[in-house]
């Protein structure tokens, strides 16, 4: 047994109540007993826990600090010393940002007849998407309809969520399942052809998920890259945008980049620009450890602001109630929410279920906090982090033996590797920072308030209102990564550049002098910081 004899006490406890536990029954919540849960225990309500932005176009909402920090600091350029006449390159629509959001957006461009380049700050696919292990949800099978999916939605983002945006996500998503089978996703199929439909998380009220075991992110991101590499889309890797350009108009023109080999910058005019560079995990906000990718640092969030684009509910952070909290090496990866759908459950120290696991994320990760630091029924590790059971072993007693091994070959592996056998054992959770529910306002189209700027994926904000579902961050990727290069595809013919300009840069640096903010941080930041004590807090809850 690989959990250390501290911990294995509480496993006794927990193998002798599942029993019990198979036949227990635990309620829904009243939408008063949700909204009383998240009020006391959901970090986004910690007092202290986020302040006022204080300038630009959203100067008095409230952002986590770590946010605002950001927003407050200045720019990696000079715009005063930058040179923008040497123009790297040219080009109809720039993509920034390699994950499924910009290899969506670079296809449909292309294929509109646009002459695409697609910038990524890491490897093309290091990114979210590539991790995504549930699936992606839309309405295929015959028991589900566009409206049920939206009033889901709806319900789910506690009613927030901006209406056009979750409409265009519905409607459009069963086309999209169309569209990733022909470039070959193997979804997962039952033996008479049709899809098997998940349960992906609380909140649906119908299995609308489409998976690949438990690797669905992988699978799709090596089909996007290899579609977007065949169709001969210029890609350029290792070279994270650095700040927008406008145009005098006030349209954008295009980005600032920064190669990391040479650390030199490239200058790119361009008709349109999508930005997809997904969210902010690796801020972790309130110090939570995080389910996202390396590169998760909020840069295009950042950059856009600067140059005056809106956003929306960045009050609100998505936890994942069940990010690893044992063993250390493994803080934060994600255990998809679709276990709790096939049966397993959360249990305390004692054995015992506190919540109805299918209740929304927010509502899951705010009981989980409330029986470890309220109640203090969580189980300590070695290193002082705490956690709560997730009886994984119990998918196996419901639905047979080998289904776990079948359907959850990545995280098999992963906990294997630390000699935990995720078929026969349960694996410590706690909530992990996973999602950033706001973002950049956009209309249905992907295009944000600043003429000729779209954003797509991850970073964009308000089809979710307060709450992801899960399943629907990847369906919305595709969704609005296919509107946004589609009709930059149809309009960038029309389309003139005027003279270039960081005027945007210089008044925000200006604004930011006037009310004497000068933190001493530049941003975009690209990468954490995880030297000496800086780590540390992330890994003690
Ligand atoms: C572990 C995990 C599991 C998940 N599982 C699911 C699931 O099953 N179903 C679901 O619907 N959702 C899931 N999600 C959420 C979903 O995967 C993401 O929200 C979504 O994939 C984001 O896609 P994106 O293209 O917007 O961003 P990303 O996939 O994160 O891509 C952003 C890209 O931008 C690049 N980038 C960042 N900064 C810069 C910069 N300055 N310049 C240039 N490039 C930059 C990054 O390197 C990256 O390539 C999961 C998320 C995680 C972390």
């Amino acid at each position: 047994m690989s959990y250390p004899p501290s911990m294995m006490e509480s496993i006794r406890k927990l193998e002798a109540s599942r029993k019990r536990r198979l036949g227990q029954e635990i309620p829904s919540m009243t939408l008063k007993e949700k909204s009383q849960l998240l009020e006391s225990y959901h970090p986004d309500y910690r007092p202290g826990a986020r302040r006022e932005i204080p300038i630009g176009v959203n100067k008095g909402d409230q952002a986590p600090h770590e946010f605002v920090d950001l927003l407050e600091s200045r720019s990696i350029i000079d715009p005063e010393m930058f040179d923008l006449d040497s123009i790297s390159v040219s080009v109809d629509v720039l993509i920034i940002g390699g994950g499924g959001a910009g290899a969506t957006a670079a296809l449909f461009a292309h294929e509109a007849g646009a002459k695409v380049l697609l910038f990524t700050k890491l490897r093309f696919g290091d990114s979210n998407t590539i991790m995504a292990e549930g699936g992606i949800n839309a309405c295929t099978s015959r028991g589900d309809n566009p409206v049920r999916h939206y009033i889901d939605t709806i319900g789910g983002g506690g009613f927030y969520n901006v209406p056009e945006l979750v409409r265009a996500l519905v409607v459009d998503s069963p086309r999209i399942i169309q569209w990733l089978e022909e470039l070959g996703v193997p979804f997962d199929r039952q033996p008479d052809g049709n899809f098997i439909q998940r349960h992906l998380s609380g909140g649906h009220t119908r299995p609308r998920g489409h998976s690949v075991a438990d690797y669905t992110g992988m699978v799709v991101v090596q089909i996007l890259r290899d579609e977007v590499l065949n169709k001969k889309i210029n890609v350029v890797e290792f070279s994270p945008a650095v700040e927008l350009i406008l145009d005098e108009n006030g349209n954008c023109a295009g980005a600032i980049l920064l190669d990391l080999e040479t650390n030199s910058f490239i200058n790119v005019k361009s008709k349109i620009t999508i930005l997809a560079t997904g969210g902010l995990g690796r801020l972790h906000i309130q110090n939570f450890p995080t389910t996202n990718h390396y590169g998760a640092t909020a840069d295009g969030l950042i950059i856009a602001y600067r140059a005056g684009a809106k956003l929306v509910y960045m009050d609100s952070i998505q936890f994942h109630p069940t990010g690893t909290a044992f063993p250390t090496q493994l803080m934060g990866l994600l255990v998809s929410e679709v276990s709790r759908s096939r049966g397993a459950q959360l249990v305390n120290v004692e054995g015992e279920r506190f919540i109805n696991e299918l209740e929304t994320r927010d509502a899951v990760a705010s009981a989980i906090i409330r029986e470890t630091i309220e109640r203090k029924k969580g189980i300590i590790t070695p290193v002082g982090m705490q956690g709560v059971w997730l009886d994984i072993p119990l998918i196996d007693i419901k639905r047979g033996k080998g289904f776990i091994q079948q359907y959850y070959r990545h995280l098999y592996h992963r906990f294997k590797e630390y000699d935990i056998d995720f078929s026969q054992e349960p694996v410590l959770v706690y909530p992990s920072l996973h999602y950033q529910n706001g973002g950049l306002l956009t209309n249905e189209w992907g295009e944000t308030n600043i003429p000729r700027l779209y954003a797509v994926g991850e970073i964009a904000g308000g089809v979710h209102g307060r709450n992801r579902l899960g399943g629907n961050s990847l369906t919305d990727i595709f969704v609005f990564g296919r509107r946004a290069g589609t009709q930059a595809g149809q309009l960038f013919n029309e389309i003139e550049v005027g003279n270039l300009t960081l005027d945007h840069v210089r008044k925000y640096h200006q604004e930011l002098g006037k009310k004497g903010i000068n933190n001493g941080k530049k941003s975009p930041i690209f990468f954490p910081d995880y030297r000496n004590e800086k780590a540390l807090p992330h890994f003690q809850q």
